[in-house]
């Protein structure tokens, strides 16, 4: 793959929840290596078009294409897809009776019928990338928040995903332990993992992100380089919405 391979490409996408209409006509196109930084106000359908891309809902109309293929998800393998495609939450969602290395091996063993002791290996090998090779045995609950949502990063990243998927990952943290979690999240964008990250941090979207998605009530409003949307952004809204956040 060249580096301008398109990884992530959404066409025209619409979804609905009833008559309540989430996304409109969505384009989103991330290149490999990217980071895109979906940002907007609550409500304004940031999930669900994470949700989309991982195939945990399923739009009406439109297309997506990830690493080139267009995915059909009547015909295709969706379990294979969102292999691909690492998912970290606002809530860890840990195994709360697992340890910490029991939550990182799972899903390969169980998904990926990896051998386990490649799983462990991979395990430690992630735990030391997000700065926890001290914690391969302990339960969840004797972690930070911090600590709780740098396993999920590690046990999605153990699926050895092509992209990875990020919605308020540090919303729910206490803000002393945000940094810890955006660090980690850095240094995955510096080793070249193409990443979509739904966040209200705006400095670290500007740090990270090469471009910066703005949507409001289920439209890409703007989308352009964080200096851009930062300092010179060219739609209203996204004036007034940037204006209550910074
Ligand atoms: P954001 O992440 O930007 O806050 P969401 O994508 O979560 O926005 O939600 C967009 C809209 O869709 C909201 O009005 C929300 O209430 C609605 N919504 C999200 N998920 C569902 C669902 N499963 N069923 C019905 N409505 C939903
Ligand atoms: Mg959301």
């Amino acid at each position: 793959m060249s580096e301008n391979d398109i990884v992530i490409e959404v066409q025209q996408l619409n979804k609905s929840f009833g008559s309540l209409h989430v996304l409109k006509d969505v384009d989103l196109e991330v290149k490999e290596s990217e980071v895109v930084v979906l940002i907007g106000a609550s409500g304004s359908g940031k999930s669900t078009l994470l949700r989309c891309i991982n195939f945990l809902e399923i739009n009406e109309s439109g297309k997506i294409y990830l690493e080139g293929n267009k995915i059909d998800p009547k015909k295709d393998d969706l379990n294979k897809v969102r292999m691909r495609t690492g998912m970290v939450f606002q809530h860890f969602n840990l195994f709360p009776h697992m340890t910490v290395m029991e939550n990182i091996i799972e899903a390969p063993i169980q998904v990926k019928k990896m051998a386990r002791d490649e799983a462990i290996r991979i395990g430690k090998e992630l735990l030391g990338k997000v700065g926890l090779s001290d914690k391969a045995d302990v339960y969840p609950r004797m972690l930070s928040g911090g600590q709780q949502q740098r396993v999920a990063i590690a046990r999605a990243l153990a699926m050895q995903p092509q992209i990875m998927l990020f919605d308020e990952p540090t919303s729910g943290l206490d803000p002393e332990l945000v940094g810890e979690v955006l660090e980690v999240m850095k240094a995955l964008a510096q080793e070249g993992m193409t990443m979509v990250i739904v966040t209200h941090e705006m400095g670290f979207a500007r740090e990270v992100a090469d471009h910066v998605v703005y949507l409001d009530q289920g439209r890409v409003i703007e989308v352009g380089a964080p200096d851009q949307i930062f300092e010179n952004a060219m739609e209203e809204r996204t004036k007034e919405f940037l204006s209550k956040v910074l």
